[in-house]
């Protein structure tokens, strides 16, 4: 029988590819042998299974020789087909037959199998994948019940579990996601509950409070906010800011708000405040970009305005002040470099320009040429923390650049330092003083001819005096030699006083001679506090046991400046008792001092002392008289003879007055 006749098998009709292979293929050299030696069944089946789309696969004999229709094609992938078709199943399916061999061998016994999701090892690709199927396995048997080969029917079901896998992987990442998105809004929520900026989120187009922050809500400590619309929790922004908020909604625009006014109740039915507020309102988008809220960014800064506006008053009042005393103001910034002044203190300067005012051009150059160093100097020291703390206070001369006016100012003000010490900021006022000046010249000129007459009278009463206590002694009239001397005593002070006074005019003239020689600075001392102990019987004064200091110096000046000191220290203490004196040489140096237990001076006036015609102002040296010269002639003498003079002292407690000369009158060092 040739192979064309054999294809005419009606069993094998049919089937496609599948049944055109089968029919190609010569069954006698297989172990199910020629088509027409095949059991019934087994033609049934074969017929079966060529006829149906359905997957099906048969193996048949004890050497499961497989035979397979288009259905089931696709299972082999393209490794196994065609040669599967005609050999065993122990052969094609090698990489699984460990699984599938006992459930074919149960067919066999009369075991039908089925499972649904079946996972199976396959390589049929050149590599092995993981393949899923419902299948069944059943019995192919004859009329008797014997089995002869196993009916396979099965569904891939591969990709269906790939894609379910894929779904569920998408669905866990979706989870995730969800979960993520979850914590990121918790955790912006957290930012929002914790900002440091009051916040808050207005939802939709009724702008609804959706969320407040805390610090948003002590805006209005005790108004009910959350879940109301704007307009229905502050019915009274409808006046202020309502209609930003809906225009920054309808035109989808942000809004900065600074220091805005906006009246607003700070409790339920409270009183309207006028608040002031910095703010931003940021349109909110949905998912397609449209607007859906505003998000609000609020500080209130209304103690700021109300601070600043304070400050402005404040400045308009100084300003006037400062109009109204005709008072110059000037103002450097060290660490800008630069130099403001006012009208005013240019027009003292006499400047007509309107350039930036400078220190060396304008300030210095303004300057009066014989004060120019004094004021150098005494700005020097204002820059010196330690020597001045900062304190400005000096009188000085200009020369108007303009008009060559020489105009008398007093100037006062404060250096500002840093940490470092370093000055910053310096200012000021000056204040023109040339009236009460030139008022001082003609007092002066006046004290000094008023003097010189009185000196001349003075004289000849001293003489007769002297004449009378000559007289006096001779006739041993204790009274009248007593009274004498107390007429003495009150003629020597008037002469002090005048003597002071003259002193000061021929300073003033530059005229005050020094007449130097050399002498014994202990004796002089130990003379002065003879002379001072006679006019001051209730106060203990003591000299130290110094050993002799010969000095070259002015005896008479020396004399004056140590009464004054010692006088001063009798004058200021009523209260305390000991006055100290000590001497000592330092390297070539002679340093005095004059030690009370008195009033003390309050160390704001302790820069002023040495100043002519000063006095410390106060109920308690009101009643002492005085016209604070003593101090001043003593810093002139002092100066003359190149020495220092300054004070000690503390408010209450008492002062120590120091002054050093060099030994020989000549410099040689400072202490
Ligand atoms: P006067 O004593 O005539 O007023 P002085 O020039 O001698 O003038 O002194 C200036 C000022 O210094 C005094 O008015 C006084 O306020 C203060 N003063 C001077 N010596 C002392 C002292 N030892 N204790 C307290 N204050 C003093």
């Amino acid at each position: 029988m040739n192979r064309q006749k054999m294809s005419d098998y009606k069993f094998l009709r049919g089937g496609g590819e599948m049944g055109e292979l089968i029919r190609s293929i010569d069954w006698t050299a297989t172990p199910i042998g020629a088509e027409e030696t095949w059991p019934t069944e087994l033609k049934i089946a074969t017929g079966i299974m060529l006829s149906t789309p359905f997957p099906m696969y048969i193996a048949w004999g004890k050497e499961y020789i497989q035979l397979y229709n288009d259905g089931y094609r696709p299972i082999l992938g393209s490794t196994k087909h065609p040669q599967a078709m005609g050999i065993s199943t122990r052969e094609t399916f090698a990489e699984i037959w460990h699984i599938i061999e006992s459930m074919f061998d149960g067919v066999m016994e009369g075991n039908a199998v089925g499972f649904p999701n079946f996972m199976l090892p396959l390589d049929r690709n050149g590599y092995v994948e993981e393949c899923f199927f419902d299948f069944s396995y059943s019995p192919i048997s004859d009329e008797d019940g014997n089995i002869g080969g196993v009916l396979v029917t099965v569904i891939e079901i591969t990709e269906k579990v790939s894609r379910l896998k894929e779904l569920q992987h998408t669905k866990l990442d979706l989870e995730n996601a969800k979960a993520e998105t979850e914590g990121q809004r918790d955790q912006l929520k957290r930012f929002f509950m914790e900002a440091p900026a009051a916040i808050c989120v207005l939802n939709n187009y009724d702008l609804v409070f959706e969320l407040i922050n805390p610090l948003y809500q002590q805006f209005f400590p005790e108004r009910q906010l959350l879940g109301k619309s704007v307009l229905e929790a502050l019915p009274e922004i409808k006046g202020s800011v309502w209609d930003i908020l809906r225009s920054v909604y309808d035109n989808d625009t942000t809004f900065e708000g600074n220091e805005l006014l906006i009246p607003i109740a700070r409790y339920v039915d409270g009183p309207m405040e006028n608040r002031y507020f910095n703010f931003i309102y940021q349109p909110r988008h949905n998912a397609s970009g449209k607007v859906d809220g505003i998000l609000v960014f609020a500080f209130e800064v209304t103690d700021m305005v109300n601070a600043k506006k304070e400050l402005e008053k404040e400045k308009d009042k100084f300003k006037l002040a400062i109009l109204a005393a005709e008072l110059g103001t000037f103002d450097m910034d060290m660490e800008k470099g630069t130099m403001e002044w006012d009208k005013r203190c240019r027009t003292l300067f006499g400047i007509d320009h309107q350039d930036t005012v400078t220190y060396e051009k304008d300030f210095l150059e303004g300057l009066h040429p014989d004060d120019k160093e004094r004021v150098s100097k005494v700005i020097d020291r204002v820059f010196n923390k330690s020597e001045s703390n900062g304190f400005y206070d000096v009188e000085y001369r200009t020369v108007g650049v303009k008009d060559q006016k020489v105009r008398w100012l007093r100037a006062k003000g404060q250096a500002y330092f840093d940490e470092m010490d370093r000055p910053y900021r310096f200012i000021g006022s000056v204040l023109e003083i040339t009236d009460k000046k030139q008022e001082e010249l003609r007092k002066n000129d006046f004290i000094a001819m008023v003097s010189h007459e009185l000196k001349t009278p003075l004289t000849s009463l001293n003489g007769y005096i002297q004449m009378l206590q000559i007289k006096a002694t001779k006739n041993a009239d204790t009274f009248a030699t007593g009274t004498l001397n107390k007429v003495t005593q009150q003629v020597k002070k008037m002469t002090g006083m005048i003597n002071g006074f003259l002193n000061v005019s021929q300073i003033e003239a530059g005229k005050i001679p020094l007449n130097k020689s050399e002498f014994l600075l202990n004796d002089l001392i130990k003379e002065v506090i003879a002379a001072c102990a006679l006019i001051a019987p209730d106060h203990v004064i003591t000299d130290c046991p110094c050993g002799p200091l010969p000095v070259y110096a002015d005896y008479d000046r020396i004399e004056q400046v140590m009464l004054n000191l010692i006088n001063n220290a009798v004058k200021y203490s009523p209260n305390g008792k000991q006055i100290k004196i000590e001497c000592q040489l330092i390297d070539e140096i002679v340093r005095v001092s004059v030690k009370d237990e008195g009033m003390g001076i309050e160390p704001a006036y302790v820069d002023k002392l040495f100043d002519r015609f000063f006095r410390v102002e106060g109920n308690h040296t009101k009643a002492i008289p005085g016209f604070g010269i003593g101090l001043y002639l003593c810093a002139e003498i002092i100066q003359l003879h190149e020495g220092k003079i300054w004070v000690e002292s503390q408010s209450g407690v008492g002062s120590v007055f120091y002054f050093s000369i060099p030994k020989l009158g000549i410099l040689s060092g400072s202490l």
